[in-house]
């Protein structure tokens, strides 16, 4: 009556990897509110203050609307036309002068299935290189391998809704009530209200750790030393499922000889924490009927983070609670909405759709009879790789879609070298990020409530993303773009929709062949594996085998090693970064609205005792330094960190936390070391 056009649409939160389902409503094409789904498969009714209130960036003044293009040191607007055919120029250049290899693209958490498909498609088939990877390099990729090698499949085991049916919850290097919310508040609800035990390991005291029944607080980068000592409080007092061993593991004597070097006291001293808590917790676990471990980046971005993830593996095999109805194995908590999704879809170096190797010749011919072109067969380059070449001279062209590669990627200084000495660097973005100042070409794209497509969320569940508002200005989703510069290159890369796209993926990879949009539509969310339309998908894995060549999980003798930096005299303090409750990343899209005035800074967290010993008040402005860089931020004293440790986001590109973090990467996947690097602080 008001004349107004109002409407709600259903959507999939962009922010995190729980993937709360949102109806976004709108009066004339603009949002009025976010509100949570009450039939929402994860949240059930409720959401977080990024998913409700961090859309203002929509309508921001600073939001790109027009292609740029550099021309003599600036970047101006261009029309499309111009844009597209100069990155298609470019590329083809640089693939006549270079070969293949000297192109690289790396894909993004925060586009959709659809679009991670098309780009690892384009850059297999139109370009002919394997050199794709995507943002879970920096974050999940110890645990696609860790898992893989340990029970066959990359995900995590379970579903949520079974998690929260545990009778003990650990919970490991993980912050849920702030990166999480949504998974939290059920996780606390589970402690409080369902009489869950609750062992919470982290070496600050999060939100969870308040209610916990034991809090661990190893030292930083001792992860596996800690893992390694619960396991073998578990052989030593009997509480390991020697059924479960004998029919459906392998790998227990090799582990029990290497557990005789963890007993309590050694990993004590390894990592701070008094023996008499390792074995309360390890009880607490060891005779819980159905336990559940839950784990995030605090397990995977380390030097050995594989190994953490494995070693973490370990004490759910050990306990026959994965793959049984006596227990809920082993889960990690995603960080970014689609982290999941996009190595599901193949945007990674040596792994097609579905996670078949590019050198499985099998793998291969599958891509090859539906793409109708030749799939490369050697690895191609991962991220830090792909920065260590341009440096070299050696890469001639990146696009990097999506990602804030200047402020996310450690010793970020270094990466803005990388883009400097590239010849032509291209990304889509939403803005005039730290990294567009450094391209050539910057093309303006949509956001998650601008496009149409799929994500997939940390317990493996595909939900439809839709776009609530108009793109803006000239945006174009990233679909769209992929597609136009293919076109410019002369080829038709097929796929005219996402839902065109979803459903020929799951011609090349057989687990995603059972979705579709249209099924997705009528049931809201669909987990993979799901070979066929009328499979349900699978919620927990492994209740018949394991998905391992023999069909066994596989236990990891894999050794405790020290991480790669150690406090000294020079940088006597330990900096562990991770995310607060406000922000996503590095808050493109959360600082430009309301979420601003929550949270306006990035801190650096420290305790007490070295606030005294450094002198530093309460709000001191601080230099923090590193053997990398430098970085300003506030000070915040209080007891959430040990003595000898300091935490920050990584929130405000202009405070330079990445500055600071090293080049130290996880020896298997090459994922950063962002939980271990040595600072020393003096007051500015
Ligand atoms: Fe849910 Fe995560 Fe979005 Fe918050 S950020 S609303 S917890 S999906």
């Amino acid at each position: 009556t008001s004349g107004h056009r109002r409407a709600a649409t259903r959507t999939t939160c962009g922010y995190c990897g729980v993937g709360c389902a949102l109806d976004v409503v709108t009066s004339d094409g603009e949002v009025t509110a976010v509100l949570p789904a009450r039939d929402g498969p994860v949240n059930q009714g409720h959401a977080c203050v990024k998913g409700r209130f961090a859309h203002g960036y929509l309508t921001s003044p600073e939001r790109l609307a027009q292609p740029l293009l550099r021309r003599d040191g600036r970047l101006e607007p261009v029309p499309w036309e111009e844009a597209i055919g100069q990155v298609a120029r470019g590329l083809r250049a640089a693939v006549t002068g270079g070969g293949a290899d000297c192109v690289a693209a790396i894909s993004s958490a925060r586009a959709t299935n659809e679009e991670n498909y098309l780009v690892q498609k384009f850059m297999r088939t139109v370009v002919g290189t394997n050199n794709i990877d995507n943002c879970s390099r920096l974050c999940h990729s110890p645990s696609a391998a860790g898992l893989t090698a340990s029970l066959g499949l990359s995900g995590g085991t379970d579903s949520f809704d079974d998690v929260e049916q545990s009778d003990c919850l650990l919970v490991v290097g993980a912050n849920p009530v702030e990166a999480h919310p949504v998974v939290g508040a059920r996780l606390l609800r589970r402690v409080l209200h369902g009489g869950a035990g609750l062992i919470v390991a982290d070496p600050r005291a999060v939100g969870l750790a308040l209610h916990a029944d034991a809090h661990l607080r190893p030292r930083p980068g001792t992860n596996v030393a800690l893992f390694h000592g619960l396991a073998h409080i578990l052989l030593a007092e009997g509480l390991a499922d020697e059924d479960f061993l004998r029919e459906r593991a392998t790998g227990l004597p090799e582990l029990t000889a290497l557990l005789e070097d963890y007993p309590p006291d050694r990993v004590s001293a390894i990592t701070g924490v008094p023996a008499e808590d390792l074995v309360a917790a390890a009880r607490l676990y060891g005779r819980a009927e159905r336990p559940a471990i839950v784990y995030g980046l605090g397990v995977t971005e380390h030097l050995h983070g594989t190994d953490g993830v494995r070693s973490l593996a370990n004490l759910a095999i050990l306990r026959g609670a994965v793959g049984t109805d006596r227990g809920y194995g082993i889960n990690p908590l995603r960080g970014q909405n689609n982290v999941q999704g996009a190595s599901d879809m193949g945007a990674l170096p040596d792994l097609l759709p579905g996670y078949g190797k590019v050198t499985d010749p099998g793998a291969r011919s599958r891509a090859e009879a539906v793409w109708g072109g030749r799939v490369p067969d050697r690895p191609g380059l991962r991220i830090p790789d792909m920065f260590a070449a341009a440096r070299a001279g050696e890469l001639r062209a990146l696009w990097i879609i999506g990602e804030d590669v200047c402020a996310t990627d450690p010793d970020s200084d270094r990466v803005a070298e990388a883009l400097r000495a590239c010849p032509l660097v291209v990304c889509n973005e939403l803005f005039l990020s730290e990294t567009a100042r450094h391209c050539d070409v910057v093309l303006p794209a949509t956001s998650w409530l601008e496009k149409d497509g799929t994500f997939v969320n940390f317990d493996r569940r595909f939900q439809r993303v839709r776009p609530a508002v108009p793109a803006p200005g000239e945006t174009r989703s990233d679909f769209d773009i992929v597609r136009a510069v293919a076109a410019a290159m002369g080829t038709d890369l097929g796929c005219p929709t996402p839902a065109h796209a979803l459903s020929e993926c799951g011609r090349v990879a057989p687990m995603f062949a059972g979705l579709s949009h249209e099924r997705l539509d009528r049931e809201g969310a669909v987990p993979w594996p799901c070979p066929h339309p009328g499979h349900p998908g699978e919620s927990k894995l492994y209740a018949e085998r394991f998905a391992t060549p023999d069909g066994l999980a596989h236990l990891t003798t894999a050794p405790y090693l020290p991480p790669g930096e150690q406090p000294d005299a020079d940088f006597p303090l330990l900096l562990v970064t991770g995310r607060r409750w406000a922000h996503y990343n590095s808050g493109s899209m959360t600082r430009r609205g309301g979420n601003l005035a929550l949270d306006p800074v990035d801190h650096l967290d420290l305790h007490p005792d070295d606030a005294a010993r450094y002198a530093v008040r309460n709000g001191a402005r601080l230099i923090v330094e590193s053997r990398h860089g430098r970085a300003r931020l506030i000070a915040r004293v209080g007891e959430q960190t040990s003595p000898g440790q300091v935490f920050s986001s990584f929130h405000f590109p202009a405070s330079g936390v990445n500055r600071l973090t090293s080049d130290h990467a996880d020896t298997v996947t090459s994922c950063p070391e962002y939980k271990v690097t040595a600072v020393r602080i003096e007051v500015d």
